[in-house]
């Protein structure tokens, strides 16, 4: 691999300057700042006349720049944080430090950036738009190391900036170099500058900036080598941090012919990371990392492995795992995140009407039977199960659960999880179970005739049974309890209710907007989503996905469920006990009103919940095709 390239800016963005910068801001002192205050005085007087040329005394070991005198007079809050704070606000990057001082003063960013903006006389934008060309205006190499964009309006001369801290007069002196023009700042939210940036740029983009990892001499070659490796490593690691920021639940890492291309899962979906346009080059690289950070072994390049990292973002550990696999223009990798703090929900948290509550809620409430929840991988069954759980736990009731794997934890119920390396299955486990005297059982999944058949005898012996089936719709889990050869009649008298369940994105709120639908587009979407044309009435209370920082642009933020419930009425009893076939079921089922994962989707759409696209498109199976290989395991909502 080459990094032969043209360099960024100018020769004055060494190699070398850089790592005079990263020693520097390593060995963090008083002396240091007091010195550099001298120099901004110096170089005051010759504001006007100052160019590239001042190379010796702009360097780039200004991670810690001096807040500005004045401003620390000026902005009380400062006078109010001991020496320590003050260096941990200043050791920060600068995008932090507003959320550092709002989390001190138990304000909100926003309010500690329009303080720190009118104590500096500085405009502060909520809102504003950017440049749609920055780096004419600009180098990307100063938009990263300032955290700052050129906005749209522009005024003859003059270079209007937006940053996320008060700016120094050395930044000033840069942009004056770069551009010829005086730079007029403001400052705008961090994490709207921040984001704006991962977009234009792509994300790590500062990281693999090749201006970084140039040859400039020969003698240099070892230290360009740590440098690249160092570039690396932070790429690797910013591509986790903003997928855990983001929410994702996996990253997908994939070599194509032209491009590595880099995707998350979040919600549900997939969704493509713009990342910079030079990361193909990098590809090797990138992946031995992440082989090297799973415990992987590198060298091995034909044959799928797996591994696992622990990742400490913030307090906490994040596990990851890592699955490889070898494709045509490289190994793919994939890392699923598993949150070991994913909080269980309450019933009213997935999304279920009061009705649909209070019909559940009086079937867990019987001492004895079978409680399935249905759906394709990933609909969030334990999810559903684990809110059952929660609500039924009382101390004078006994729960014990066979989990695979435990994927919240509940306190104060017996959690078990199967193990089968040592031949320890659901079936298995809940024999034992048996033994222990529970009064309410979970079983993750009912997978094989000898845990249905279990399951089900537990049942008729007053045991309340909780598991889930794959299958679509509420009508299939009978007659695929009936594929796994267990009696009808059996089925007939354990089963009390089947809950057939699908995740939808839910819309941001802070974004979604009324429909722009027409009321005939509305009536078709209806019609295939068969329900009632007179429900057209409601078109005001639908809502359109927009898009908007809150929710990365995707207009959906976290997920809420639509159910069908099916109660074993007795009409549906006899029929199971006739080995009628599933659409008959489900016949008898509607007319008795079932509702239909239509339905109620329609009804979370006439919430305010969701989309009619989301319904539509999880409502008629879609989601199975969207599972992914390593998916054995639901996620949480
Ligand atoms: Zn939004």
């Amino acid at each position: 691999m080459s990094f032969l390239r043209p360099k960024f800016i100018t020769s004055t963005f060494s190699s070398k300057k850089r790592k005079r910068k990263n020693s520097e801001s390593n060995s963090f002192n008083i002396k240091g700042l007091t010195s550099e205050l001298d120099e901004k005085k110096d170089n005051l007087s010759k504001e006007e006349s100052t160019s590239v040329d001042n190379d010796e005394k702009i360097t780039w070991a200004d991670d810690h720049e001096i807040f500005e005198k004045d401003l620390v007079s000026n902005f009380g809050k400062w006078k109010e944080l001991s020496d320590l704070d003050r260096l941990n606000v200043l050791g920060s990057p600068k995008e932090d430090r507003a959320r550092i001082l709002a989390a001190k003063f138990s304000n909100t960013v926003d309010e500690i950036m329009t303080e720190l903006g009118s104590k500096a006389e500085l405009d502060y934008f909520d809102d504003f738009e950017l440049s749609e060309n920055p780096t004419k205006i600009i180098p990307l190499r100063l938009i990263h190391s300032f955290s700052c964009l050129p906005l749209k309006e522009q005024t003859e001369g003059r270079v209007q900036l937006i940053t996320v801290w008060p700016p120094t007069n050395r930044m000033s002196r840069w942009i004056y170099a770069v551009s010829g023009h005086k730079p007029v700042w403001s400052l705008g939210s961090p994490e709207k500058i921040i984001r704006a940036i991962t977009e234009n740029f792509g994300i790590g983009a500062d990281s693999l900036d090749d201006s970084d990892l140039d040859f400039e001499d020969d003698d240099d070659g070892q230290d360009d080598l740590e440098d690249q490796n160092a570039a690396i490593i932070r790429f690797v690691n910013e591509v986790v941090q903003k997928a855990i920021v983001d929410r994702a639940t996996d990253i997908h890492f994939e070599p194509h012919k032209e491009t590595l291309q880099i995707r998350y899962r979040i919600d549900g979906q997939l969704v493509p990371v713009r990342v910079p346009d030079n990361l193909r080059s990098f590809q090797d690289a990138i992946i031995s990392r992440i082989k090297i950070m799973a415990g992987i072994n590198i060298s091995e390049k034909r044959r799928p492995q797996g591994g696992r990292i622990t990742f400490t973002h913030g307090q906490s550990d994040l596990d990851i795992r890592v699955s490889t696999l070898p494709t045509l223009y490289g190994e793919s990798i994939s890392l699923r995140l598993l949150n070991e703090k994913s909080q269980p929900l309450s019933m009213a948290e997935l999304g279920l009407s009061s009705t649909s509550e209070s019909k559940i809620g009086s079937v867990l409430e019987k001492p004895h039977g079978i409680v399935l929840v249905t759906g394709p991988t990933g609909s969030g069954k334990s999810t559903s199960l684990t809110a059952f759980i929660r609500k039924i736990h009382k101390p004078e009731r006994r729960i014990m659960t066979v989990e695979d794997p435990v994927e919240y934890e509940v306190a104060g119920i017996n959690q078990t999880q199967v193990n089968a390396e040592i031949g320890f299955n659901f079936a298995s486990a809940l024999r034992e179970i048996l033994r222990q005297d529970p009064d309410v059982i979970m079983v993750g999944e009912i997978r094989d005739r000898e845990t249905a058949d279990i399951a089900i005898r537990a049942s008729l012996t007053g045991h309340l049974v909780l598991s889930t089936l794959h299958t679509n719709d509420a009508p299939g889990a009978i007659t695929r309890l009936i594929d796994m050869e267990i009696e009808p009649f059996l089925i007939a008298s354990s089963v009390e209710m089947v809950i057939a369940q699908r995740l939808v994105r839910r819309l941001c709120m802070e974004c979604c907007e009324p429909t722009k639908m027409s009321e005939s587009d509305l009536m078709a979407s209806l019609a295939l989503l068969e329900i009632d044309p007179k429900e057209v009435a409601h078109i005001d209370s639908v809502r359109d996905a927009k898009g908007c920082p809150n929710c990365q642009n995707l207009g959906y933020r976290g997920r809420v469920g639509i159910f069908e419930l099916m109660r074993m009425s007795d009409s549906i009893h006899s029929l199971v006990i006739k080995s009628a076939s599933a659409p008959d079921i489900r016949e008898v089922a509607l007319k008795e009103g079932m509702s239909t994962l239509q339905g109620s989707g329609w009804q979370q759409i006439k919430r305010g919940l969701t989309t009619i696209d989301e319904v539509i498109r999880y409502s008629d199976g879609a989601i199975e095709d969207e599972t992914d290989i390593l998916n054995t395991q639901e996620r949480s909502i």
